[in-house]
């Protein structure tokens, strides 16, 4: 399998965000159904227990407010949805709801955790197909999933889904969140992939939390930004094979490259204004009914619980036009190599405007990095 399939869009749905986002039209939402998970993921941004979410100033949005949401969103031009939580498949009306917005026409994906995904769910699923379920992998043992997520017998689960889906010609895609509690099980993960067939999309970058805890500003259980690129071009080297990756190397020396591992749908800010689709073509609604350009960006954020979404949206337009990037990160040379971008900024130092340090220091390891690799291999080769 082409691995470089893992980030490419197809053209027609790349025209229609370019053209969604010159006329700001809705295109693409996301559902954040409940924060409620099985799992306790420990570099998690958004898990909150049922008693935490029940203590809450704000309630769970209901079924009959996502509808009407879902119902608004259709008629200024929703095509794309995602189901996510949390645990998407824990909130309780999930069956319901899902069955109602398939019949409404959107293009479903569903992000999980996959481990619920049972028998009963996956006739569901076949009945009414998603486009896709992302699944995360969060490692390829049992072991490695009580380490990182905190859960019992997880990946026989997973393992057990991911299989029932395939058969059942349910489209799957593997994320992968890599972490110091899971990086041992890399190789295997990527292997895993490979014999299933299954895209697996690595990050090693994980935002810090701001959402769960406003004073997780810049700090995570994550890697240090030298062992996130050490990981990731590891990653790369397994999925590409030997010749792509050092080819790759050779344009991080040259400077030409997008950084491996960050979002590619991110784009890097060139002039000081956010140029991704959040806000523009894309928003995203939060369990508790806040719409919000981004999942990982707790601002700009506009109550929808009790408001028409053609107005919350033409004002999330305007506050995500508003927003500024570091000028710093605009004048920047490396801007090439480094996907930072105005949530990563936001989460890394609590607003848009500043410089997310733990990006830089990214880039830095990566141009050391493959300069080390790149000497190492010509000495090998006697060059
Ligand atoms: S599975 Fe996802 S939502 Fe659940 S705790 Fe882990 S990262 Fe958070
Ligand atoms: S985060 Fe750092 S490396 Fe990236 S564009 Fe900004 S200043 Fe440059």
């Amino acid at each position: 399998m082409n691995l470089r399939e893992v980030r490419n869009e197809a053209p027609l749905t790349s025209f229609l965000f370019s053209k969604a986002s010159g006329m700001l039209v809705p295109l693409s939402g996301t559902f954040e159904l409940s924060p409620v998970c099985n799992f306790s993921c420990r570099m998690c941004y958004v898990r909150k227990t049922a008693a935490e979410v029940k203590a809450s100033a704000r309630p769970q949005m209901t079924m009959a407010q996502w509808l009407r949401i879902a119902q608004e969103a259709r008629k200024q031009g929703m095509l794309y949805l995602l189901l996510t939580g949390g645990e998407p498949f824990l909130w309780p009306d999930f069956w319901p709801l899902y069955e109602q917005l398939c019949r409404m026409g959107f293009l479903i994906s569903i992000n999980t955790n996959g481990s619920l995904i049972d028998e009963a769910a996956i006739e569901r699923l076949k009945k009414n197909p998603p486009v896709r379920v992302n699944i995360t992998l969060y490692g390829a043992s049992d072991e490695t999933y009580e380490a990182l997520c905190r859960a019992k017998g997880a990946f026989a689960k997973v393992d057990r889904a991911i299989a029932g889906l395939k058969q059942a010609g349910v489209q799957v895609k593997l994320n992968c969140s890599l972490t110091p509690h899971n990086a041992h099980d890399l190789a295997a993960m990527v292997r895993y992939a490979e014999e299933r067939g299954l895209i697996l999309e690595t990050n090693t970058y994980m935002f810090p939390p701001v959402r769960r805890d406003p004073d997780s500003v810049g700090q995570n259980d994550r890697f240090t930004p030298q062992e996130a690129v050490r990981c990731n071009l590891e990653r790369y080297r397994l999925q590409y094979g030997e010749d792509v990756y050092l080819k790759f190397l050779k344009d991080v020396q040259r400077g030409a490259v997008p950084p491996p591992g960050l979002d590619e749908s991110c784009i890097d800010p060139l002039d000081g204004k956010v140029r991704c689709r959040a806000g523009k073509a894309s928003f995203w609604i939060t369990w508790d009914g806040w719409m919000t350009p981004c999942g990982m960006m707790p601002e700009p954020k506009l109550d929808l619980a009790n408001r028409p979404f053609a107005e919350a949206w033409r004002e999330l337009t305007q506050c995500s036009a508003r927003l500024v990037l570091s000028g710093t990160c605009v004048q920047c040379p490396n801007q090439s190599l480094c996907h930072s971008c105005a949530a990563m900024a936001m989460a890394e130092t609590g607003t848009t405007e500043g410089m997310p340090v733990y990006l830089c220091r990214m880039v830095e390891a990566l141009r050391e990095e493959a300069d080390r690799r790149l000497k190492d291999d010509q000495d090998v080769c006697g060059e």
